[in-house]
């Protein structure tokens, strides 16, 4: 599948139901497919979904190894509960190799060297060998994510890049997790919309963005990992 290909199904999926567009996708792509999981409520019912439509779907965590012990034990709970092929993917350099060769805390003086460190050099390694990846953005997350698409190019990999949950609401996401009692991370309920490393990520206050608790006090918005 090429950009012009990616385009077409993005058009034709748009509006569809979050189910037929991850049949679609595995139909399309079978074990060529993988979802990235960050143990984020959005995730867990992407892989809820996706366990519906395809025996043991890939799915990859990239693990930063400074992540809540809350998102390490959503990760658990949810590999016992769905029938899925985890990958953890670990940064190449650990954090003491990373101190020693930038300096300690990079994430305080530079979060864009440490996310690309961390998490944007292993998404590189988990996506080796896929056709295309499925992940949990939504619209309604973000000013930068207001307009992503069903199913798009993703340029810099050269891959396709699917969002069956970019038009949910924040509403339905959450029936949704009610109603079929998915596991979710406990930080969602203090005030954690969006889950991040612990050093980057706050509680957010009422009113404000969904990922303005992310490198809180920067400009960075992203992780490198959708830009
Ligand atoms: S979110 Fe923060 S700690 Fe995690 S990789 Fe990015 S800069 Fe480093």
């Amino acid at each position: 599948m090429n950009e012009t290909d990616a385009a077409q199904a993005g058009t034709v999926l748009y509006g569809k139901a979050p189910l037929d567009i991850l049949r679609w996708a595995y139909q399309t792509f079978g074990d060529r497919v993988t979802i990235a999981s960050s143990f984020g409520v959005e995730d867990v019912v992407l892989i809820d979904l996706a366990t519906r439509v395809y025996p043991r779907p890939d799915v990859f965590f990239l693990d930063t190894d400074l992540l809540f012990h809350q998102t390490y034990q959503t990760m658990q709970d949810v590999t016992r509960r769905y029938p899925i092929a985890m990958r953890r993917i670990r940064a190449g350099l650990s954090l003491a190799q990373q101190a020693q060769q930038y300096g300690e805390a990079l994430w305080e003086r530079d979060p864009d060297q440490c996310c690309f460190l961390r998490k944007v050099s292993s998404l590189n390694r988990a996506l080796d060998g896929y056709e295309a990846w499925i992940t949990g953005m939504r619209r309604e997350q973000s000013a930068t994510r207001a307009h992503i698409g069903v199913v798009e190019w993703d340029e810099k990999r050269q891959l396709v890049k699917i969002n069956p949950l970019a038009l949910m609401t924040t509403g339905a996401l959450w029936e949704w997790v009610r109603l079929n009692h998915v596991p979710y991370n406990p930080l969602h309920d203090q005030g954690f919309p969006s889950i991040g490393c612990m050093p980057c990520t706050r509680a957010v206050a009422a009113g404000e963005d969904a990922r303005a608790g992310r490198w809180s006090g920067f400009s960075k918005k992203e992780c490198g990992l959708h830009e």
